[in-house]
């Protein structure tokens, strides 16, 4: 392993990992932290996924720690802590606290903070953090629920959180390159600073100050950060150029398709689906809390669809979900349909099942925790977003592609399959 890093929730997790494979590293993202022994195969860089990033402070850096000790371990020579490019944190912030605590375990002087991601339209402008055309706390995360976000200074922002002396490298600097912003790091240095806010606003800033953290052991941001990493390793001859071709390995095995997601772009994608011919099961959460819909049945309709793939789906139109919602309440209805998906996941797993595509955030993540693979190999992204990954140490791995709601093309259900071919 080259790179390892630190992420505080599961999707942050993997659009780095995505980040990393399409950089060229052959890339796992593992969810919490394996076992001592796990086996990460020829995996050149590890994301590992914590679930922190509203834990209060001494949890997440219990968690974020006993991360570290595991990369530190399987041979990781730099780490990344990645949170969210929003830099969202509670009022008791513990963005600062796992990095003062990575800084001390790592035993090193100096860390960049950068959430900046220009393809999503973040950017870090003399230390003020942008979202789209908007100041931080101007923007609409102002009203997160969990994490509202009333200051757009990182410098400030972080210099609540840390123990550590806050510093800032300009915008003036980056763009000058990474010689100029390595003469920045050591006057940094010189000014007893620990931590210092680096400026970016496009993909060449962001690739110039991963070029000039290349001997940084510690390096926080967004998945944006990780842009300009793989170049340093291959400057040293540890990583091929030629990137991850290859080494992506499907099961071999019969597929199917989970929707839980109600979103227009999934909605779309199921019509389009069965236009095509593909079989289709719609899930209906008042059938099944009335016991007229079991599991066994789905899964029986299910494993008997030799002839095509078949597509489950509870996805419903809003007026379908109000009323459903209505009739049990919104939080059981959800709580209903995402259990019987993850128990159909595991059906079909021991059905034979060895493709897997599922559609939606929470229906994914209901999926995972019953599958409970240990890690994900990412493999091509089908769509922007959305690779195929393959589960590691299963006996029988599987091929998952887990799918935000909003995420893929019209086709998506449909064109999923050749990206395995
Ligand atoms: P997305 O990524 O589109 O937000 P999620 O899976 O995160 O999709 O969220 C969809 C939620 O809606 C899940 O909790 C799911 O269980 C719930 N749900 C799915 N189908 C229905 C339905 N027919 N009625 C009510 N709730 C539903």
């Amino acid at each position: 392993m080259l790179l390892g890093a630190i992420a505080d929730d599961l999707t942050g997790a993997t659009d780095l990992a995505l980040m990393l494979s399409r950089e060229g590293m052959r890339t796992v993202q593992t969810v919490g932290v394996p076992p001592e022994d796990f086996d990460i195969g020829d995996a050149e860089a590890v994301v590992v996924a914590l679930k922190s990033r509203t834990n209060p402070a001494a949890e997440a850096v219990d968690m974020s720690l006993a991360a570290l000790e595991w990369l530190k371990a399987s041979g990781a020579r730099q780490v990344i802590f990645k949170y969210c490019s929003t830099f969202d944190s509670t009022a008791k912030g513990n963005i600062g606290p796992v990095t003062d605590a990575l800084v001390a375990a790592l035993g090193t002087d100096l860390t960049i903070v950068c959430p900046a991601f220009p393809a999503n339209r973040r950017t870090v402008y003399k230390g003020h953090l942008f979202v789209g055309d908007q100041l931080l706390s101007d923007s609409p995360m102002r009203h997160h629920p969990l994490t509202p976000m009333t200051v757009s200074s990182l410098v400030r922002l972080m210099a609540a959180q840390t123990d550590l002396k806050v510093g800032l490298v300009g915008h003036d600097t980056v763009v000058r390159g990474a010689d100029a912003i390595r003469n920045a790091f050591a006057e940094a240095r010189k000014r007893g600073e620990g931590v210092v806010v680096v400026d970016a606003i496009s993909d060449q800033d962001l690739r110039a100050i991963g070029e000039a953290v290349a001997e940084f052991p510690l390096i926080t941001g967004g998945s944006g950060i990780a842009l300009g990493l793989p170049d340093n390793f291959r400057r040293q001859g540890l990583l091929p150029e030629a990137g991850t071709g290859g080494a992506f390995k499907p099961p071999a095995g019969s597929g199917a398709i989970l929707a839980g997601s109600c979103s227009e772009a999934t909605r779309g994608q199921i019509r389009q689906a069965i236009e095509a011919g593909l079989p289709a099961l719609k899930l209906d959460p008042i059938a099944i809390a009335e016991g007229r819909l079991t599991v066994d049945e789905a899964l029986r309709w299910a494993l008997s669809q030799t002839e095509n793939i078949p597509l489950l789906y509870s996805s419903a139109e809003p007026q379908d979900v109000l009323a459903a919602q209505k009739s049990l309440g919104q939080e059981k209805a959800g709580d209903i349909v995402e259990k019987f998906l993850a128990k159909t996941a595991t059906g079909l797993r021991q059905g034979g099942v060895r493709r897997l595509i599922v559609a939606g955030g929470e229906t994914s993540g209901a999926v995972v925790g019953a599958l409970a693979p240990a890690a994900l190999y990412i493999g091509p992204e089908i769509d922007p977003g959305v690779p195929w990954t393959v589960t590691l140490g299963d006996e029988e791995p599987m091929a998952l592609a887990l799918k935000s709601g909003n995420f893929g093309a019209p086709d998506f259900f449909l064109k999923a399959w050749e990206t395995l071919k």
